[in-house]
């Protein structure tokens, strides 16, 4: 396997500069924010934060799962920060973000799994800016439907839940988490009437069969829309790429999506879950 080869050409991303990037970087330290974008060590961070917007990350930066693609430092989280809703949405006021992208590290020591704050943020980012729009993308309740049902409740307009890789893979990428049970998060997420959205990363090991049965389940599980990006390994202790994808594949799997039934596939080396989410408010489902 091609595993210790150099990042080809089309991954290489432009430096973060300008006055929006600057603005986005006071306002995330002035309100002790976290972002995905930095604690995932995101390639897209001159280009989304030079374009004014991040995607916050709730709940504390320390999550209580280990998956070993992701570069969240895993223990035991501090207690629940309860004016962090309010700092999240002044912060997202003060940016002027027209679509907002929300996340969060998994609490599975909280009973609610941390759905208390999830809404509060959602409802207080809508009261400060009633015009944006908010994804959120909340990851594995562990069964907790009720706890779902609170984290969607808050008026957001888009759902996500990212599956993250193919089925056979994730007793390595996502040991805590369940293939079946991201499916049905995704499916109850569908019945309550939400836009559902998900993301997948390619590049560690998949095969296309798997990626085409990945696709066809998540249709069958009312998923509207698919993110499908090149997985980077963030530190070298966290999992080794296994494959660089090439475009031309990224583009033969956006087409199979699209006739496997998906509503969008937003599909790239360069895509994140959050990459363009602006778009994925509107695309018709
Ligand atoms: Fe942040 Fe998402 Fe943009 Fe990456 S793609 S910089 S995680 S908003
Ligand atoms: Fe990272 Fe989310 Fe896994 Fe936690 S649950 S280790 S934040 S991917």
């Amino acid at each position: 396997a091609p595993t210790k080869a150099r990042k080809p050409d089309w991954l290489r991303v432009k430096l973060p500069v300008g006055p929006a990037y600057a603005n986005v970087r006071r306002l995330v330290d002035e309100h002790k924010l976290h972002t995905i974008c930095e604690s995932g060590n995101c390639p897209n961070m001159g280009e989304c934060w030079g374009a004014g917007t991040a995607t916050f990350m709730i709940l504390g930066n320390i999550c209580t799962r280990s998956c070993s693609f992701c570069a969240v430092a895993t223990g035991r989280p501090s207690e629940l920060d309860l004016d962090e809703p309010r700092r999240v949405a002044e912060a997202i006021q003060l940016m002027g973000v027209k679509h907002a992208v929300l996340t969060s590290v998994n609490r599975d020591e909280l009973k609610d799994r941390g759905a208390s704050v999830w809404y509060e943020t959602v409802v207080q980012t809508k009261q400060l800016s009633p015009a944006t729009t908010i994804e959120t993308l909340i990851p594995d309740v562990k069964a907790n439907w009720a706890a779902l049902d609170t984290m969607i409740a808050g008026g957001q307009e888009v759902v996500s839940h990212n599956m993250e890789t193919v089925g056979s893979l994730y007793r390595l990428v996502r040991p805590q988490g369940k293939y079946d049970r991201s499916l049905e998060q995704i499916r109850r997420t569908k019945e309550a009437g939400k836009r559902t959205k998900s993301g997948i990363m390619l590049g560690l090991g998949e095969t296309k069969d798997e990626m085409y049965q990945a696709m066809d389940d998540l249709v069958a599980h009312g998923l509207d829309i698919l993110t499908l990006g090149q997985y980077l390994q963030p530190t070298k202790r966290h999992i080794e790429v296994a494959e660089f994808i090439h475009p031309d594949l990224f583009a033969h799997y956006r087409e199979e999506g699209l006739r496997r039934g998906l509503k969008y596939v937003e599909s790239g080396p360069l895509v994140r879950s959050s990459y363009h989410a602006e778009r994925h408010v509107n695309v018709p489902i």
